[in-house]
């Protein structure tokens, strides 16, 4: 992001105490531990220190409670002081200060539904967050990301990540809570965004953003289960990957050129093809995306999901034409394409192939 975004970004903060944000909300409870698939372990829930325990104020109007589970969590830096105090009295204060300063901007309440400070302590945002991620079934509705506060569970961690990193006990505390909100919630590990996903802003900052891959990994690993992590994709884009998602979505019946440039176009079709395939229609191609967005294709196959595979090779220096017809050339293409991956070299681009195309 540029300057100027950045510094709005860090105004809009300061004018609430450094925060800008709007923080989220989300509420849940665990399933029954025998009502966990069996090759994951159950995940112990964070200390997670309440809204009476910090001494909120009550909020200025009822908490909205919706009868539906968060699909996602969306992760934001306060854009505030890197303290050094990494007590839990700065913990409880800096939870106060947001509170406050979402007061003054006329909020009801706390925008997000957990706060980490840099010290590592969790505290519940918005009232009622805490109770509903123990249920598990219901979320609240926060105000921490236009456009999606009925479906993600918002995440404030207290700093500024544009040049730095969050201190290890703080990234540790984050891959404790998000792992244990996509236990309750049943949220896979692959659907943790960064609040620039979706709205304009450079939050959570360029460091906290660039180790999202990570905290999916780290996440997945905690909960126990094994994903493919996708790259996100997404408007402002451009290049080999972009390309390939649009010759993808064309495959889907959707109208767009492939031009390798994801713009407005492209971010209308991956919308109307996340409606089709029952995926919230956000605009950008995260995992859960991309799982629905690639085809199996092999010998003999023909159309623009084998052109977006012969584009990748291409790209990759593979000597196959770019023709949307999967002949011999395109085949072997394949299999030394999987064997310098460590992939199963049988020829035909399944999920792995795509996974190891795209990334
Ligand atoms: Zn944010």
């Amino acid at each position: 992001m540029n300057d100027s975004l950045t510094r709005r970004d860090l105004l809009r903060w300061s004018a609430l105490l450094g925060g800008s944000a709007l923080l989220a909300s989300c509420g849940l409870q665990a399933p029954p531990i025998a009502d966990l698939p069996l090759n994951t372990h159950a995940v112990t829930a964070p200390n997670i220190s309440s809204t009476t325990t910090w001494k909120a104020q009550p909020p200025k109007e009822p908490i909205t409670l919706l009868d539906a589970r968060p699909t996602r969590i969306i992760v934001h830096h306060t854009a505030s002081a890197n303290v050094t105090d990494y007590s839990q009295a700065q913990a409880f204060s800096l939870a106060r200060s947001i509170q406050q300063s979402h007061f003054d901007r006329g909020w009801i309440d706390s925008g997000q539904q957990f706060t980490i400070s840099r010290g590592g302590y969790v505290v519940e945002g918005r009232h009622r967050s805490l109770e509903a991620a123990q249920g598990g079934t219901r979320h609240v509705r926060g105000a921490h990301c236009d456009g999606f506060n009925d479906v993600s569970v918002g995440i404030e961690n207290e700093g500024t990540y544009m040049t730095v990193s969050p201190p290890a006990g703080q990234y540790s505390a984050l891959v404790s809570l998000c792992a244990w909100l996509c236990q309750q919630y049943g949220i896979p590990a692959t659907e943790l965004y960064g609040h620039r996903d979706f709205n304009n802003t450079a939050c959570p900052g360029d460091l906290l953003y660039s180790q999202l891959p990570q905290l999916r990994k780290d996440v997945a690993a905690r909960v126990g289960v094994s994903v493919r992590i996708w790259p996100t994709t997404r408007s402002g884009q451009t290049g080999d990957r972009v390309r390939s998602a649009q010759r993808l979505l064309i495959s889907h019946g959707q109208s767009l050129t492939a031009d390798g440039s994801y713009g407005p176009a492209t971010a209308s079709a991956v919308s109307a093809f996340q409606s089709s395939a029952g995926l919230t229609p956000d605009g950008v191609i995260g995992s859960a995306t991309w799982e629905r967005l690639i085809r199996t294709v092999r010998r003999g196959d023909s159309g623009p999901a084998v052109q977006a595979a012969q584009g990748q090779l291409a790209a990759r220096g593979y000597a196959v034409t770019v023709d949307g017809l999967f002949g011999a050339g395109t085949e072997s293409a394949v299999r030394s394409f999987q064997s310098s991956r460590g992939l199963t070299s049988d020829g035909i681009v399944g999920p792995n192939t795509w996974h190891a195309l795209e990334s």
